[in-house]
């Protein structure tokens, strides 16, 4: 046990097209900004291709709306990259960007998407990212501001990116149950009637599904990094010398 006081931890999560971030991650974001800490949404895209009548600028004006109203709900600020849905790119400026934000923002911990995901812009996200925490912590990366490490990265669930994740980790978000459905209302896809599939009941059933997994009323699942839950122990816990 260490008794070095550590700073207040903050999160960011960075979705790859607005409402990724509110579906797979807005209840982990309320229970943490509940408890007195920042959060930062980054929406890699606006995701405003998908919208069967309205032409995509339209559609982004909306989008923009709904991420600015699920930050105030979930007690965040949302910054979008200026990025075409379904064309992220991944390269070293986009990486540089992120590393920018991280270095800017500084979160203790960043929540994203898995790899094993359907959809391209998640997979990209997932590499930007995967390299923008390394680039935001490595000396050697010059930037305006200076190195920032971040502590812990984790996968929240996502229908789209369920190829090989699994669940690590239940967090108890029962408490902000109703406000995390308010931020699914915030996204007309969410509500229903763009998408053929159904998010919010889907998203509002898994909080029922993970919370009888993790013994909560509600409950959100996350990925550890691969290796992360590696332990070094002297002992196994409970059979440490001297333990009653
Ligand atoms: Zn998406």
């Amino acid at each position: 046990m260490t008794n070095v006081v550590q700073p207040a931890g903050s999160i960011m999560v960075i979705g790859a097209h607005a409402g990724d971030a509110e579906n797979m991650a807005a209840a982990a974001v309320l229970k943490h900004t509940r408890a007195g800490h920042a959060a930062t949404i980054v929406h890699m895209t606006l995701g405003e291709a998908g919208h069967p009548t309205l032409a995509p600028e339209v559609y982004a004006e909306q989008r923009k709306r709904e991420v600015e109203e699920s930050a105030r709900l979930m007690g965040g600020q949302a910054i979008w990259l200026p990025y075409r849905d379904g064309e992220l790119p991944v390269n070293d400026e986009i990486k540089l960007q992120v590393c920018d934000l991280i270095r800017q923002e500084k979160p203790s911990t960043i929540l994203t998407h898995w790899r094993g995901s359907i959809h391209k812009d998640h997979v990209a996200t997932h590499e930007i990212v995967r390299d923008a925490i390394f680039y935001a912590a490595l000396p050697a990366i010059q930037r305006e501001r200076p190195v920032h490490r971040v502590r812990s990265v984790y996968f929240p669930e996502n229908w789209e990116d369920m190829d090989g994740w699994r669940a690590d980790v239940y967090l108890d978000v029962s408490d902000v149950w109703e406000d995390y459905v308010s931020v699914l209302r915030s996204h007309e896809f969410i509500r229903g009637g763009i998408s053929s599939f159904r998010y919010f009941d889907y998203y509002t059933a898994l909080g029922t599904t993970r919370g009888c997994l993790g013994g909560f009323e509600k409950a959100t699942a996350l990925m550890l990094q691969p290796g992360a839950w590696v332990r070094k122990l002297r002992h196994l816990p409970g059979l440490e010398p001297g333990h009653a």
